[in-house]
């Protein structure tokens, strides 16, 4: 008897995974009770993410987008959030400077880029930019886009008040990425200097301007599987086109010093959880995947589409070679600067204007 109510348990789960696949296939919306199911644990974790790697192959095939960040500007935030390293009253012992030359972010860019990132992130610490500061990103991203013209230029500068992604986006930047980190309910415990809404409304401003939308996660700060599914739901309500999946990195003199409670488990399975939200979006394995999934990184390479190469804002990474080393065991391929990062299921929402004014056909009237 014990037995039958076990075999039923194990075919519960196989028809959860089985059925979250079908669902993230089709590109529609997951339930939360199956959800759930993902993060609880009751299951055997190939299981969950072999159900992960089948959407993964389906919309990424076995390419791995690199990703770089330059640090622009770091440390001496006015903000607060407590996981971060260059925070108000932060005592970690990071690099503090302020803004890089155009010209040092250049070639930082050319050599990720040799080294074969797709994606250059700038990033600036601080509450938001001045008009000051977005013309000194303009200025890097023309200096970028001289030497690498294809390179995707995301920018990261924190809130953003009117007119600012507009800028940015005449600038030739791709992307703004403007995360999250957790979920509603509990942002007033990791920030007490703006709000979960600032956020959102500062990724509306951006998507409204042009710019392709990047929001994403933090985890290991605490958080329910309840919040996980917040996060992951209201992440999906903004759509955006990438998702980075942070693990948090304990810094020394930070609030969240010393923080260790994720298990390369817990990661895989809320990267998983991330896959069946957002099947055809590039979901990022980011900052923390080291420390906590340490040997089982390569078996995120079949949840994640995407990972940054090298050194995160404040603290080191492991050696590309080591990554690209990775990417080829596991039986990945780097994504090609050529090469369509997102499937043509995305891409078939927007429709580039080819008629009407400019064009030699009649427009759409
Ligand atoms: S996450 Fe950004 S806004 Fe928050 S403290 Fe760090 S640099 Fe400042």
């Amino acid at each position: 008897m014990p037995r039958a109510r076990k075999l039923t348990k194990v075919l519960d789960m196989d028809d959860v995974l089985g059925g979250l696949a079908r669902t993230a296939l089709a590109r529609e919306p997951i339930r939360r009770d199956a959800a759930r199911r993902v993060l609880a644990g009751d299951d055997e974790l190939l299981d969950v993410v072999a159900a992960g790697s089948r959407v993964r192959r389906q919309f990424f095939g076995r390419r791995v987008k690199l990703n770089t960040i330059i640090n622009l500007k770091s440390g001496m935030c006015p903000e607060d959030c407590g996981y971060c390293s260059q925070r108000l009253g932060s005592e970690a012992e990071i690099l503090k400077y302020t803004w890089v030359s155009p010209d040092e972010a250049a070639g930082i860019a050319d050599r990720a880029v040799r080294a074969g990132a797709k994606r250059v992130c700038l990033v600036a610490s601080g509450r938001g930019p001045h008009e000051r500061d977005i013309t000194r990103v303009e200025r890097t991203i023309d200096a970028i886009k001289a030497d690498r013209p294809d390179v995707e230029v995301c920018v990261c500068l924190g809130l953003l008040s009117d007119g600012q992604a507009d800028r940015l986006r005449a600038a030739g930047a791709h992307a703004y990425s403007h995360n999250l980190n957790t979920s509603e309910a509990r942002y007033g415990e990791i920030c007490s200097t703006h709000t979960f809404a600032d956020r959102v409304d500062t990724l509306e401003r951006a998507t409204a301007a042009g710019l392709s939308p990047c929001s994403g996660a933090i985890f290991g700060m605490g958080e329910s599987d309840d919040d996980v599914l917040d996060l992951a739901f209201a992440l999906r309500d903004l759509d955006p086109d990438s998702v980075p999946v942070n693990f948090l990195i304990p810094f020394a003199g930070t609030p969240f010093e010393g923080r260790w409670e994720l298990t390369p488990e817990r990661c895989l399975r809320i990267l998983a959880l991330f896959r069946f939200v957002f099947p055809d979006v590039e979901v990022r394995l980011a900052g923390g995947r080291e420390i906590h999934l340490r040997s089982l990184q390569p078996l995120a390479l079949h949840l994640a589409n995407s990972i940054f190469l090298g050194d995160y804002l404040t603290s080191e990474g492991q050696p590309g070679a080591d990554d690209r080393q990775m990417i080829a065991d596991a039986g990945f391929t780097v994504e090609g600067l050529e090469e369509q990062s997102l499937p043509d299921a995305r891409h078939d929402l927007v429709v580039l204007r080819r008629r009407g004014a400019g064009t030699d056909l009649p427009a759409n009237a």
